[in-house]
């Protein structure tokens, strides 16, 4: 098991759009276990595949604090979608920054698990709003695009601040190219 870099705000590999998922083999697996590894230890509760470079249409999610509802999620599809209601918003690729959303509380999801077996699944509250911040960024689609440009211009000076103020004296920080 490896930790995984996650891309942070406004690395553009953040808007690349997702294939879908065609070959569940060992390397998949092994994928599937980095990217838990690498939420549990952020921590976060949901993680896309787009946040670790791998362009591929995989989310995981575990909204439990015992890390004991790991969920796997391959090429999701909503069937339906109800109860529109408005939750506050994290996201690992925008570290330190929570804003409400507004988003459906209760969902129907088809997918497949990580060997490939097509389920369906119910999902409500925080599981719902989770899954689809979590398909969002397999559209190349943030959180934070749901907010005012004002507020996330915002959001993108203190995060690149923050990466400043962390990187060494004399040396880029990462991203730091593609973002200027
Ligand atoms: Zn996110």
């Amino acid at each position: 098991m490896a930790l995984l870099e996650i891309l942070e705000f406004p690395d553009p590999r953040l808007r690349n759009r997702a294939v879908p998922v065609t070959v569940f083999d060992a390397a998949l697996l092994r994928l599937v276990d980095d990217m838990f590894e690498t939420m549990y230890a952020a921590p976060g509760i949901g993680l896309a595949a787009s946040q670790v470079n791998v362009h591929q249409r995989l989310l995981i999610m575990d909204v439990t604090e015992d890390h004991s509802e790991p969920l796997v999620f391959c090429n999701p599809e909503i069937l339906a979608r109800e109860e529109v209601g408005v939750m506050e918003e994290g996201c690992l690729s925008v570290p330190g920054i929570y804003d409400e959303v507004e988003r459906a509380q209760r969902i129907r999801v088809r997918a497949q698990d990580r060997h490939g077996v097509v389920f369906e699944r119910d999902l409500e509250g925080i599981r719902a709003v989770c899954l689809q911040h979590e398909m969002d960024h397999l559209e190349g689609k943030l959180f934070v695009d749901y907010l005012s440009s004002l507020k996330r211009d915002r959001i993108r000076r203190k995060l690149e601040k923050e990466r400043r103020d962390r990187a060494p004296a004399g040396r880029a920080p990462a991203g730091a190219a593609q973002s200027r």
